[in-house]
């Protein structure tokens, strides 16, 4: 009897070890090729500054206001889709059919929200809608509300599972990831055991079905998600699922650029088609690699990636040039079989502004590739893109205020553009039929935090900075506690202090961002001597203990940046950008009667900072000269240019702060 107690007991004590660690966004502690690991999710708080105003916008507005909005019948019907599926409600399906996912998002915001403020409200919601799900659920595992109101209430057509556009693995793919996440935040299994339930459904589903009908997933979403389930049920079959998803992928000749499946991915070195579906798989493959850490995936990953960052990628991070168009990648010049595109990777430097998608989920898929490439290698430079991505091209997706949301994120706007693009500039409260970005941008904001620090078996790495509290454990389970006061992004002084250090030495890698110049460090107020290289981690290798402090200073000026002049798009303009921020000009900080693309940036002019608050958010504005052509264009396309131009003082703000005040006008790029 004492045996047993004294067994249970211990079983309990290693349960609660396995369970004090590995439960960050992903749970690699256990990945071989990951060379970083997660910290926990609730291990990062923040303290003050940008990171924690955004998170405060998230839990009091953003993470209510979805809630409210995802269970409000008339505008949504979202839950209503589950409630129907479940039986208690009568009516058919509406809205989107990825409005399941969207709704799994949003649940993974507020767990990873909950993970930090252990709000009891947050825990009671999580669970009303978890006992619906799993009310909703069939006996196989399987889940999606389009099919199973058509089983309960009509007919289900032999076919439904065939419909590519139907977003069921998508949708399932988002339960996975937010079934984990929920099960690191709350400790709970209520979730998981309805994600299982999917996996095992998918598991045999790839098993029995035919080649045609398991290649058909769009947005591979349940890449990401089966990986993490494999990472947090140690079901090998669902490994093996996952490398059978990309073993699946264009082998034959029915796959399209537009998915990525027109060739193997193992034969892809550049990025094509839907870039949300591209950052998608790309971010699944980097997770199958962190398991088996097969060569070839690696090398077509950064392949890839050197093809979206050095020519494919927008100034803001921001991925996904055409609304619509043409493959580049076919190698026919048979009009008839030239495959169409959307929402996707154009061609090498080809990066409009006014018409660029961009579409937010783009720019978080791009976000959660880099952090995976960065957990792998421990690289800088994947670091650089996730900041910049984060920084610009997701948060101008969400309004200051946290309840409106931007489809697709432009460079330009011009009020004089005589065409109307399918999705809006401004953002709306709830975007019919695309509302996917608003939930992918809440889950988001809620786990920025999390992106802020790894361990590995060397030490601790800052990735990101910002105001926050870090208490965790190396990966021989010491404490480590560590302080970091600063005004990033707006200024480039991180004050480090250590609360608790691991005994011996535990290097200390503090990242120096790839656009810095003349980063220093000093450790207890003297010069640290060691290597501190712009998109490098610098190593600090001491022996460290209570109250040691770290200062990093980055010299953060405003830089006038071009872009290659292979994009013809802004040749001859400048975009201004100050640390990671990058500015535009928005026509509420020039006279009426100027044409936002009149505007000519005086690169002489002295740029100076200063404080402005738009909708009661403190940003930094930046101040300088330009010019403005007096003369009307009247309708003329060309004409003879004009030798004087006037002089206007310009107001630059940050571009994921353009389109919160009056409606208008704005631009990144501007001619000098
Ligand atoms: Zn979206």
């Amino acid at each position: 009897m004492k045996k047993n107690k004294i067994l249970i007991l211990s079983l309990l004590a290693l349960n609660a070890i396995m369970f004090a660690q590995d439960k960050g966004l992903v749970a690699n502690l256990n990945s071989p090729y990951a060379k970083l690991k997660s910290v926990n999710l609730q291990d990062v708080h923040w303290t003050g500054g940008f990171w924690k105003e955004q998170f405060d916008i998230e839990t009091q507005n953003t993470l209510p206001y979805m809630w409210d909005l995802y269970h409000n019948d008339s505008i949504t019907h979202a839950y209503a889709n589950f409630k129907i599926a479940s039986g208690e409600m009568k009516g058919k399906h509406a809205g989107p059919s990825f409005h399941d996912g969207d709704f799994y998002k949003i649940l993974e915001g507020m767990a990873s929200a909950y993970a930090i403020t252990k709000n009891p409200e947050l825990d009671k919601q999580m669970d009303e809608a978890i006992a619906m799900f799993t009310k909703v659920q069939r006996a196989d595992g399987y889940i999606n509300t389009p099919v199973l109101i058509e089983e309960r209430w009509g007919t289900l057509g032999p076919e439904e599972l065939k419909k590519q556009l139907g977003f069921e693995k998508y949708n399932m793919g988002h339960l996975m990831t937010s079934a984990c996440i929920h099960h690191r935040a709350t400790g709970k299994s209520n979730f998981l055991e309805v994600a299982k339930g999917v996996a095992d459904f998918l598991y045999d589903f790839y098993k029995k079905a035919s080649p045609e009908l398991a290649r058909n997933a769009i947005c591979p979403s349940h890449y990401m998600g089966i990986v993490e389930m494999y990472r947090t049920v140690k079901d090998p079959r669902y490994l093996e699922l996952a490398n059978n998803l990309i073993n699946i992928r264009g082998v034959t000749n029915d796959g399209t650029d537009d998915n990525q499946d027109r060739i193997p991915f193992r034969e892809q070195t550049t990025a094509m088609g839907h870039a949300v579906r591209a950052n998608y798989l790309y971010a699944g493959i980097a997770d199958l690699y962190a398991e088996t850490g097969e060569e070839k995936l690696m090398e077509n990953l950064k392949s890839i990636w050197e093809d979206v960052v050095y020519r494919k990628m927008y100034i803001t991070g921001g991925c996904g040039a055409l609304y619509d168009g043409v493959s580049p990648d076919g190698t026919s010049y048979n009009p008839s079989e030239v495959q169409k595109i959307h929402q996707a990777y154009g061609r090498p430097y080809q990066l409009p502004n006014a018409t660029a998608h961009t579409e937010t989920c783009a720019n978080i898929g791009n976000v959660l590739w880099n952090w995976r490439m960065l957990q792998l290698t421990g690289d800088a430079k994947y670091t650089d893109v996730m900041e910049l991505a984060l920084y610009n091209s997701v948060l101008s997706g969400v309004s200051l205020e946290g309840t409106e949301f931007c489809y697709n994120n432009p460079l330009n706007v011009s009020e004089k553009l005589p065409f109307k693009q399918r999705w809006g500039h401004e953002r709306e409260g709830y975007i019919t039929w695309s509302n996917c970005c608003a939930p992918n941008v809440t889950r988001t904001l809620a786990q920025v935090s999390n992106y802020a620090y790894n361990v590995s078996k060397e030490g601790l790495y800052v990735n990101l900075y910002g105001s926050n509290h870090l208490k965790s454990e190396t990966l021989n389970g010491e404490k480590i506690e560590v302080e970091q006061r600063t005004n990033y992004p707006w200024d480039g002084k991180i004050v480090l202090k250590i609360v608790k250090a691991p005994k011996g030495a535990y290097p200390i890698f503090l990242r120096i961002p790839g656009w810095s110049r003349n980063a220093s460090i000093s450790i207890n107020q003297k010069i640290f001597e060691g290597e501190v290289a712009s998109g490098t981690y610098a190593k600090l290798s001491n022996n460290w203990k209570k109250g040691d402090i770290i200062e990093l200073n980055i010299p953060m000026p405003v830089e006038l940046m071009q872009a290659n002049p292979l994009v013809e798009e802004t040749k001859n303009q400048i975009a201004v950008k100050r640390g990671p921020v990058v500015y535009c000009l928005e026509s509420e900080d020039i006279s009426k009667e100027v044409d936002i693309n009149a505007v000519v940036l005086d690169v002489n002019s002295i740029f100076n900072t200063k404080k402005a608050t738009i909708k009661n958010r403190e940003v930094v504005a930046i101040e300088g000269k330009g010019y403005v052509d007096s003369e009307n264009w009247n309708q003329a396309l060309y004409k003879p240019i004009t030798l004087s131009k006037k002089s206007i003082n310009i107001t630059l703000i940050p571009y994921f702060s353009w389109g919160n005040r009056l409606k208008r006008e704005m631009t990144v790029w501007m001619p000098y």
